[in-house]
């Protein structure tokens, strides 16, 4: 079969990296089924990432990273999410949190580097917990409700986030809570085991399920102020840099809808039914499917990996790109959907069953409506572009 990811990697470096993903998204594929019923991030998902250095990927060289431009982290996130959706959106919010970190310098240089060497030697994960049921998203600008207090030179921090991907496995939380004292909404980090941090399983979710996006309820937990990473006074508007990392969500469910692709092509081609003399692969609304599907791939991928190359290219105007960023987010995940629907189409009934993957794929790339930022703020978004500027 063509492969549809060899035309995106340029060059030996990527090709290498890329390999990493692909022999990783084998391993996860095999226990896609058993995550997906648990509704729990695997750990033997973790321990083969940890194991092929996947964790550090985004971390600079120095820490014994691989410096992941855009690119190349929107190209491994792909392939690894062909293997098993949840795996990947789950660990691309670790990768990108440090991608993140490593660009901005949004922390204390010493307390950045004590992260990377907890990441590259102690294999340490991480994710940021910042939704909760009042605020919901956070990128609507929603003040959260969970509470810093001072308390004899450390905070005192109360609250619950939803959705807290991973939250099983994780050792440090990074946790927005608001400051009354100080009218500012800070960071800090949260360590797995400190007293008052409990894991709360209230994920059971149509999709996604392997992400084990469970409850982060903290009671009175005490964190020293050096623990406060970042702090942001919620009346300025101050204009900040888009968030080229989150291009790792449009690839987690690109990745979905390959995977179903694939998988519908394999069938279109090997299934023949006694009505028929040929496989259905030669049926024409079969190939008007097949088609369909490779169109809105193309389509939504070099959408993709055009702007992805745009920001590891032109770091003089990302700060331009927000609007670029966010409709390849709502262009690539609507696009999925669709290559899934017709991925089912052509399985047909089949595709319904529970030993099949497309009902997981169908279940799965739902999601990525859910994640940030929201379809109706992208075209608000571009709407605002287009009558203010
Ligand atoms: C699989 C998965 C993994 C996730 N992992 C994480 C994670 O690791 N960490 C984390 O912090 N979060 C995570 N999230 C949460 C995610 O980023 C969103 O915060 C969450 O899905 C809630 O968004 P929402 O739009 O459903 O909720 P809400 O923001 O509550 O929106 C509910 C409804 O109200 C509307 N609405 C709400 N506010 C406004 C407004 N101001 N203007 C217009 N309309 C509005 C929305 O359009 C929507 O229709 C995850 C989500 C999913 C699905």
């Amino acid at each position: 079969m063509w492969d549809i990811h060899k035309p995106l990697i340029q060059n030996d470096r990527q090709y290498n990296l890329y390999k990493i993903a692909e022999e990783l998204s084998g391993k996860v594929k095999l226990r896609a089924t058993e995550t997906d019923q648990q509704a729990a991030f695997s750990q033997e998902n973790l321990y083969d990432l940890k194991e092929a250095g996947y964790l550090s990927l985004t971390l600079p060289g120095q820490y014994g990273g691989q410096n992941l431009s855009l690119y190349e982290f929107v190209l491994l996130q792909e392939r690894l999410a062909v293997g098993d959706g949840s795996v990947a959106l789950s660990i691309g919010w670790h990768l990108g949190i440090v991608m993140e970190l490593r660009d901005e310098q949004l922390w204390k240089p010493e307390t950045l580097k004590w992260l990377a060497n907890e990441i590259s030697k102690q294999k340490k994960l991480v994710n940021r917990a910042a939704t909760e049921r009042a605020t919901g998203s956070p990128t609507r600008g929603g003040i959260p409700e969970t509470r810093a207090v001072p308390s004899e030179g450390s905070y005192l921090i109360n609250g619950r986030k939803t959705f807290t991907t991973m939250a099983d496995v994780l050792d440090y939380f990074i946790v927005s809570a608001f400051i009354e004292e100080e009218e500012s909404i800070g960071w800090f980090i949260i360590e797995k085991g400190q007293d008052g941090v409990d894991v709360d399983y209230t994920w059971d979710t149509l999709g996604m399920r392997g992400t084990g996006s469970d409850d982060l309820v903290l009671t009175n937990v005490k964190v020293p102020v050096d623990r406060l990473v970042e702090i942001k006074d919620p009346t300025k508007k101050e204009p900040a840099l888009p968030k080229g990392w989150l291009l790792h969500i449009p690839a987690c469910y690109l990745g979905i809808a390959i995977a179903a692709r694939n998988e519908a092509l394999e069938f279109a081609k090997s299934y023949q039914p006694n009505s028929l003399t040929t496989t259905i692969s030669k049926v024409p609304h079969i190939q008007q499917k097949i088609g369909e599907m490779d169109l809105e791939l193309l389509y939504a991928r070099h959408f993709m990996y055009s702007i992805a190359e745009k920001w590891d290219k032109e770091p003089e105007n990302r700060m331009a790109l927000g609007p670029e960023l966010a409709a390849v987010k709502t262009i690539a995940t609507n696009a999925a959907q669709h290559v899934v629907d017709l991925a089912m189409k052509i399985a047909g009934g089949r595709g319904l069953s529970k030993n099949a993957n497309f009902e997981r794929y169908y279940r799965d790339v739902r999601a990525g409506l859910h994640n940030p930022p929201m379809d109706d703020a992208v075209i608000g978004m571009l709407a605002a572009r287009a009558i203010n500027d």
